[in-house]
């Protein structure tokens, strides 16, 4: 039997969501359970993917599943994933997990290759071509590199996000 846990999502602007994550070195019982844990906590959410320094762990490594909820789910595991080509532009609408209540189009690549192991340590690639795989690839691996989406959107709606934000904590201190 697995023992499965929904973890805690950091929130923005949680300092861990900004540094560079390790490599994952060896897939071992811990590395394995975070997977799973990692999982559950995405469904639960709900949310199409999920980078584990969004649950404190400041390892190179991230779910995704952008099927549709009626559909059957198809988690794709990425440990270690590199971007190894892109090709063209689109943009869309992004929220984060790890910020919660705001979106934002973002501009980001239409095609993009990625390289990384599954669960057996097997090197492998994904194609996102269609926007919502595409997007959400490159979204959580931009967690990996400490980066989030606000930190793609211009100055000025990025200076007003952080101004609502300050105003938010403010009331949420005096109620
Ligand atoms: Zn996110």
């Amino acid at each position: 039997m697995v023992l499965m846990a929904t973890l805690e999502i950091l929130k923005y602007p949680n300092p861990i969501l900004k540094k560079k994550t390790r490599l994952v070195v060896k897939i071992d019982p811990a590395v394995l359970q975070l997977v799973q844990d990692m999982a559950e906590t995405m469904y639960a959410a709900p949310g199409v993917g999920l980078a584990a320094p969004q649950v404190g762990c400041p390892l190179r490594l991230a779910v995704v599943d952008v099927t549709p909820a009626d559909q059957p789910k198809n988690l794709v595991v990425l440990i270690n994933p590199e971007v190894v080509a892109t090709e063209g532009e689109c943009s869309g609408e992004e929220g984060c997990l790890s910020i919660p209540e705001y979106t934002e189009e973002v501009k980001r690549k239409k095609r993009i290759v990625v390289r990384y192991q599954d669960l057996q340590g097997e090197k492998r690639e994904i194609v996102g071509d269609d926007n919502l795989l595409s997007i959400a690839l490159q979204h959580e691996i931009d967690h990996l590199d400490g980066i989030l989406f606000i930190d793609r959107i211009s100055m000025l709606k990025r200076s007003l996000f952080k101004r609502r934000l300050k105003k938010e904590s403010k009331e949420e201190k005096n109620s």
